[in-house]
């Protein structure tokens, strides 16, 4: 891992080689520890790929992109979100019809094992950010990480399959990440980008999310305690408790459901 003062050092000296070479094509070997940058389809729709790319190596040294290749939020492969200033680049409007999906080219035949939709992202129709990207950073020597997120949509057809199930036993929001339909979405997505993106240097899975003392206890995004959503009581973690010795039959454990009893 790089600390903040590798970070820093390192990109102050890939930015100062950048500014002394302005041929937008990479001098030397390339620097020994990533000086990456999160970017979305978004940037080379609005700006030009190849200006995108120029800009990041001359302004910051940036050597490597993590490029979001799915997500259905907006946070990684949006614009800005309503109330918050558009930036000085790029075009200056809100994206409140943002859907999100697969933003290279989803191959359903690889999704058979799994309930969830392989969509590909519907928000720059014909655009492939991988196939586009991947050339375009290679003739500069920058790295491309395929940067994909566990953030859905509640209206992804077959997530309903997916979900975590809170301890009444009602659908949760998220995908149970022991749910096989879960796991073998993400297997396919894998093996999408890998097969179909012999250049991709490396992937990068996100999963933003606490666990269920923290939703209980409300200690995030200030929601406030959410002890009725605590997950996940699927049938497949339910299981998995067993297999562990652990008692957790859903609710009817909890001493203050009567006629229960642990
Ligand atoms: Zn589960």
């Amino acid at each position: 891992m790089v600390n903040r003062r590798t970070f820093v050092t390192q990109s102050a000296l890939a930015a100062g080689a950048a500014a002394l070479g302005r041929t937008g094509l990479a001098q030397g070997p390339p620097p020994a520890v990533p000086i990456g940058i999160q970017i979305g389809a978004v940037s080379f729709a609005d700006e030009g790929t190849e200006k995108v790319l120029d800009g990041l190596r001359e302004m910051a040294g940036v050597n490597t992109l993590f490029v979001a290749t799915f997500t259905y939020g907006r946070g990684i492969a949006g614009r800005q979100p309503r109330g918050s200033a558009l930036p000085d680049h790029g075009k200056q409007e809100y994206d409140d019809d943002y859907r999100g999906g697969n933003f290279a080219t989803p191959h359903p035949e690889l999704y058979k094992k799994t309930s969830i939709a392989p969509e590909k992202a519907p928000d720059h129709p014909g655009y492939d950010v991988l196939a586009d990207v991947v050339p375009a950073a290679h003739r500069r020597r920058m790295k491309v990480i395929a940067w994909f997120e566990d953030v859905f949509r509640a209206d992804v057809p077959g997530l309903d399959k997916a979900l975590e199930v809170d301890v009444h036993g009602k659908a949760g929001l998220r995908a149970c990440l022991r749910n096989p339909n879960t796991r073998e979405f993400w297997l396919a997505l894998v093996e999408d980008h890998l097969r179909f993106n012999p250049g991709l240097d490396g992937l990068m899975w996100g999963s933003e999310r606490q666990g269920p003392l923290n939703d209980a206890l409300g200690a995030s995004h200030g929601a406030g305690p959410r002890p009725s959503t605590a997950a996940c009581f699927c049938p497949h973690c339910l299981e998995a408790a067993r297999r562990e010795g652990i008692d957790a039959r859903g609710g009817a454990t909890w001493p203050w459901r009567s006629g229960s009893g642990a």
